[in-house]
């Protein structure tokens, strides 16, 4: 079977410190949950219950776009704020879990959701506040209503490529949940019509993808394209150009492309087919501080802090958290926040985030532009950036088609950091 890739420059993305991905523990229940009023990405939200009130496990209680829902039962004792590590403010609710949860350990009623229309699946979907699971944290009923056009020949494209190994939790997800992310990926297909379902495994991983071809049956045209795995391979970006390769090569009309992740489709399923909000999510819990890594089952709103003490704690003061891939993630600056229905990672590490710390000169050595599989020059663009200067036309244009991957930065023997300066000057000079 062919594979297909990106033609220039990614690396080969190796962290010892990841955990193993081919089980899940289940995490303690939280005592405390932290639930926000908005995830990443997310619009307003706001709250339909106040201080004081009692809710129930999977009760709305934050309306907006999107939703959001009591992930465990129990009393709502404060309303909390925090500016993030972007200065942006986020206002949450804590819940005192208590009382008796309906939905833990009982058995799930189905519903069919097959007779339904296109409208009333979305309004599921929106109704139990799913998102965008692997990132963004878009709202995955908007996300649907801006795809749906059947006059473009919409493929769904089922992002299963593991190029960075702290995609560990989608990984063990894939394993543990394929019947459910298969679904998934029927009732998304069958809102947006979609003319294909393009599953994308990663190379290693044919025979994950053969478990899906056969799980889908005949009911949709499906294929299965294998990528390359040199990250990053799974940037909407570096997708897109190895799906138009397959397209040609193949001769499988794709058209417009919509990509979703296991985690998303999952839980599109939850919403459908057992009426249920997203209440706990797959997490990679590692780093080089972690006493045992592992890929947990984490509530949604338990607190980080609590997250690694499942994991035995640390072995040695943390220099640097991180909920996401330390590559492109966000640094987590208080225990205390909590797991988002975006965190698919979590990490500690007894070293900085790549390339933060103990920087040097730049050697001139290159390796920055041999990795960057957008052709930029990131060592020019960063010496015009770091000095204060604008650089020519060309840099300045230049540093847009940056998307902030970080190969350049985990090359840079000079530890600077290059990735962070660049993406983030975006804004700037514009
Ligand atoms: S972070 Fe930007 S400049 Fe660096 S390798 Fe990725 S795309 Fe290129
Ligand atoms: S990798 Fe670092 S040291 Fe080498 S040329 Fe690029 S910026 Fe300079």
């Amino acid at each position: 079977m062919n594979v297909y890739s990106f033609p220039r420059g990614g690396i080969s993305y190796e962290d010892s410190s990841v955990p193993q991905r081919d089980s899940s523990v289940v995490a303690f229940l939280p005592a405390i949950s932290v639930i926000p009023l908005v995830q990443e990405g997310g619009g307003r939200v706001s709250a339909v219950v106040s201080v004081g009130d009692t809710v129930k496990e999977g009760m709305l209680i934050g309306w907006g776009s999107p939703n959001v829902h009591a992930t465990v039962p129990g009393k709502v004792i404060r309303r909390v704020s925090w500016k993030n590590v972007h200065g942006r403010e986020i206002e949450a609710l804590v819940i005192r879990m208590g009382g008796y949860f309906e939905k833990l350990g009982k058995k799930e009623e189905s519903f069919p959701w097959e007779s339904l229309s296109p409208q009333d699946l979305r309004r599921l979907i929106s109704d139990f506040g799913i998102v965008e699971m692997e990132g963004s944290g878009r709202a995955a009923a908007q996300m649907l209503t801006t795809a749906a056009d059947p006059r473009r020949g919409l493929s769904l494209v089922v992002r299963c490529v593991f190029d960075d190994p702290w995609l560990a939790a989608d990984y063990a997800l894939c394993r543990e949940r394929y019947k459910e992310v298969v679904e998934g990926s029927l009732i998304a297909a069958a809102i947006v019509r979609a003319a294909r379902i393009v599953f994308a495994f990663s190379r290693g991983e044919r025979e994950l993808g053969d478990l899906f071809l056969r799980e889908a049956g005949d009911a949709y045209p499906v294929s299965l394209m294998l990528t390359g795995s040199r990250y990053p391979q799974r940037n909407r970006r570096e997708l897109e150009l190895a799906l138009r390769n397959y397209e040609k090569k193949e001769q499988v009309p794709l058209g417009s492309l919509l990509m979703l992740g296991p985690a998303t489709l999952a839980a599109i399923h939850d919403a459908v087919r057992l009426r249920k909000p997203i209440l706990d999510r797959y997490v990679a819990v590692g780093g080089s501080a972690v006493k045992k890594p592992q890929v947990m089952r984490v509530r949604i709103g338990t607190r980080i802090g609590e997250v690694f003490a499942g994991c035995g704690g640390f072995v040695g003061k943390p220099r640097c958290i991180v909920s996401g891939s330390p590559l492109q993630g966000r640094i987590v600056t208080d225990l205390d926040e909590p797991v988002l229905k975006t965190s698919f990672a979590v990490s500690a590490s007894l070293n900085g985030q790549a390339g933060a710390s103990g920087t040097w000169n730049c050697i001139g050595c290159g390796e920055c532009r041999r990795v960057c599989p957008v052709g930029l020059d990131p060592e020019e663009l960063y010496k015009s950036l770091a000095s204060g200067l604008a650089g020519g036309k060309e840099a300045r244009e230049s540093r847009h088609f940056c998307h902030g991957c970080g190969c350049c930065e985990l090359v840079c023997p000079s530890r600077l950091p290059l990735a962070g300066v660049i993406y983030d000057s975006q804004g700037d000079f514009s």
